[in-house]
C-alpha cells in the first residue's frame, strides 16, 4: 500500500466526473493533489472542496500541460501519481447526413483523448524519474490513463472516439515496459458506463436503454467505483503494464 500521506498528485480532467472524484478520493488519503482541467473554474470548485491546487490546461497542447506540471511542481512537488481523466466524446457517423465525418472532429478526438494521454504520460514520469524510490521494490509512482470499452467494442458513431481509446489501451505495455527502469507503473482502466455528465446529459430513454445493457449490476457505474480501482490500482504493485475493464460485464452492440 502506497503512503499517499504528503504525496502529490496529479488528475486531469479532474473539474468533473471521475477525475473530480478521483482527485477527492485521493486528497481524502492524504494526497496533496493538483486538478488540472482544461475549464479553470471547474478545475477552481473541486480544489476548493479537497483543498487541491487547480491548474488549467489543455492536455493535447504539449507547451500546456508543461507549464501547469511546472505549476505543480513548484507548488507541491513532482507528482508520484497521474491519473489521466480528460476525455471527450463527440458522436459522429463516418458517412453521416451530413456529409463525411468532419476530418478535423477525428483529429481533436484524437488529440484530446489519445495525444494528450501520452502528453501527460511523457512529462509525468520525466518528473516521476527524478524522484527517490519510495518501496522495497523501487517504486517511484504511478500512471493512470482511462481507455472505454469503446476500444474494443465501439458502436456506430464513436469510430473517432473508440479510435482514440483504442491508442490508450494499446500505449499501456509499451509504456509500462519503458518505465519499468524508473520503477513507475503504467495502467490503464476501460470503463463501461459510468454515471457522469457525460452519460447523464443524454436523453433519459438513452439512458435507460443503455443501463438496461448492463448484465449485473445493472446500473451505471458510480465514479466512486472507478476511483477506488484507481487507489487499489495505487496500492497493488504487482499491477502494471494491463488493461482493467470496469463494466458490469456489457459488450456495447452496434448501436
Ligand atoms: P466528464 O465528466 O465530461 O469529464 C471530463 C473532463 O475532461 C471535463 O471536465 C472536461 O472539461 C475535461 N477536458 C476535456 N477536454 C480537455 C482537454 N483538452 N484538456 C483538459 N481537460 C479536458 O467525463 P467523465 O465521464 O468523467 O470521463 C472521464 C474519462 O472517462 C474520459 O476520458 C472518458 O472518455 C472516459 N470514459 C467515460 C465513460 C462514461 O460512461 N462516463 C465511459 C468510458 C470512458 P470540459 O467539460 O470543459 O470539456
Amino acid at each position: 500500500m502506497m503512503d499517499l500521506n504528503d504525496v502529490a498528485a496529479l488528475v486531469t480532467g479532474a473539474g468533473s466526473g471521475m477525475g473530480a472524484v478521483t482527485a477527492r478520493m485521493l486528497a481524502e488519503r492524504g494526497a496533496r493533489v493538483a486538478v488540472l482541467d482544461l475549464d479553470l473554474d471547474r478545475a477552481r470548485q473541486t480544489a476548493a472542496a479537497i483543498g487541491g491546487l487547480a491548474v488549467s490546461a489543455d492536455v493535447s497542447n504539449g507547451p500546456s500541460v508543461e507549464a501547469a506540471l511546472q505549476q505543480v511542481v513548484d507548488e507541491l512537488g513532482a507528482p508520484r501519481v497521474a491519473v489521466s481523466c480528460a476525455g471527450i466524446a463527440p458522436a459522429a457517423r463516418i458517412v453521416g447526413r451530413e456529409g463525411p465525418h468532419k476530418l478535423d472532429l477525428y483529429q481533436q478526438v484524437i488529440n484530446v483523448n489519445l495525444v494528450g494521454t501520452f502528453n501527460v504520460l511523457r512529462l509525468a514520469s520525466a518528473r516521476m524519474a527524478t524522484l527517490e524510490p519510495i518501496s522495497e521494490s523501487g517504486s517511484r509512482g504511478v500512471i493512470v490513463n482511462t481507455a472505454s470499452v469503446s476500444a474494443y467494442e465501439g458502436q456506430i458513431g464513436q469510430a473517432a472516439y473508440s479510435s482514440s481509446k483504442g491508442g490508450v489501451v494499446a500505449l499501456t505495455l509499451p509504456a509500462a515496459r519503458e518505465l519499468a527502469r524508473f520503477g513507475i507503473r503504467v495502467m490503464t482502466i476501460a470503463p463501461g458506463l459510468i454515471g457522469t455528465p457525460m452519460l447523464l446529459n443524454m436523453p433519459a430513454p438513452v439512458q435507460d436503454s443503455l443501463a438496461g445493457q448492463v448484465p449485473f449490476p445493472q446500473r451505471f457505474g458510480r465514479a466512486e467505483e472507478f476511483a477506488e480501482l484507481v487507489l487499489h490500482i495505487i496500492d497493488n504493485e504487482m499491477l502494471n503494464g494491463e488493461v482493467i475493464r470496469l463494466d458490469g460485464a456489457i459488450r456495447m452492440q452496434p448501436t
